[in-house]
């Protein structure tokens, strides 16, 4: 049982809660306001350190293989770092709301420019592209630069680290919500922060992200698979993980 008194002598009233086998006692003052709301218990998690994954993350990628991944056969995995080869990877689970961590860096090496220098992606559902691109003294079409929203949004500042160095991306995804017509009644939104700092805050999406297409939505289900971009550049990966979010629902007791 968990015992809450509030140092005050004028106590008015004294709620007695019992949810998922436990007690909460609850006293309140005269001046103070209550929601009234009943809420459940956050579940308790073990938070994970330095970007390794909280204990209720799902991991995809921790440099041992990519075996939760379809197409895997087409990247290589050495040395705890996966580099694409041909084609591009995709989660075997599907994914809707989310908080996703990426680890990545662009190529050492640097060769060619624009589009064309550390470009691959992380596609929320398949569909909704955050580019990944070495934008480290390399300029392009800003709404298609490292952060941005593929053709839609670009980041609100220029996080890149230098090539070869390592970078995170720690995403907060809301998939959009359709009606039975398969019309858009709430669109995904997407925040984004790149070596910790926010690039993206609550975008919503105009649609799926295409090079040679304004943006559309198409209905399409509630989870699908998160998918990582070739662009023919040797972008390395490492620590992936992934954790499934969903609001928490409190009730007004009648
Ligand atoms: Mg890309």
């Amino acid at each position: 049982m968990h015992r809450a008194f509030l140092p005050h002598t004028r106590l008015w009233t004294c709620c007695f809660v019992v949810a998922s086998g436990s007690a909460l006692w609850l006293t309140a003052d005269a001046d103070e306001w209550i929601s009234g709301i009943v809420w459940p218990e956050p579940k308790i998690i073990q938070p994970g350190e330095k970007g390794s994954p909280p204990s209720d993350a799902i991991v995809l990628f921790d440099g041992s293989d990519l075996s939760a991944w379809e197409g895997a056969e087409n990247w290589t995995v050495e040395n705890g770092v996966a580099i694409p080869k041909t084609g591009g990877i995709q989660t075997k689970q599907g994914f809707g709301d989310c908080q996703l961590h990426v680890e990545w860096a662009a190529p050492e090496e640097v060769t060619g420019s624009g589009q064309g220098r550390g470009n691959s992606g992380v596609y929320l559902m398949g569909k909704y592209e955050v580019q990944i691109l070495d934008s480290y003294d390399n300029t392009t079409y800003y709404d298609g630069q490292c952060g941005a929203i593929y053709k839609q949004s670009p980041p609100m500042v220029n996080a890149c680290r230098p090539p070869g160095e390592w970078q995170t991306y720690d995403i907060i995804f809301e998939a959009p919500r359709f009606d039975d017509d398969g019309d858009v009644v709430k669109p995904a939104a997407v925040t984004v922060l790149h070596n910790g700092v926010v690039i993206q805050n609550h975008f919503e999406l105009e649609g799926a992200t295409a090079w040679d297409s304004p943006p559309l939505y198409e209905a399409h289900a509630e989870k699908l698979p998160i998918s990582l971009q070739n662009h023919g550049n040797p972008v390395k990966f490492r620590n992936i993980w992934i954790r499934e979010i969903e609001p928490i629902v409190g009730h007004k007791p009648s």
